[in-house]
């Protein structure tokens, strides 16, 4: 793979994953356990109302979405060390550049990413 693609894509992760990172971190979360340690939500004498509720799962559902987005941004980091990033993980053959471009956490060739959906 093309080693200045490979860096542009690097660094795009490696930001990408920064701005994750910084939701989880205002909220007392991180990537690798499901505790949250302040929810700042319904700390105000309105814990009980619908809108609070609301507010709640939705930041939730922000959290848990960039804790899978940070563990996937990790992995792709990982194989860009081994080398093996680029690579289907399923059948071995190069993911083409314009696809990684797009979608650089994809980790199948499109063949196979239909097969696994
Ligand atoms: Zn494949």
């Amino acid at each position: 793979m093309d080693r200045s693609l490979l860096d542009t894509l690097r660094a795009e992760l490696e930001r990408d994953r920064a701005q994750s990172m910084e939701l989880l971190d205002e909220h007392g979360a991180n990537p690798y356990d499901e505790a949250v340690r302040d929810l700042q939500i319904g700390n105000d004498g309105f814990a009980d109302s619908a809108q609070a509720t609301e507010e709640r799962a939705e930041l939730l559902g922000q959290i848990e979405a960039s804790r899978s987005r940070v563990r996937q941004i990790d992995e792709a980091l990982a194989r860009m060390e081994e080398g093996t990033y680029g690579s289907c993980i399923d059948c071995g053959t190069t993911i083409p550049e314009a696809r990684l471009e797009v979608r650089p956490l994809s980790v199948r060739c499109i063949d196979c990413a239909q097969k696994a959906d």
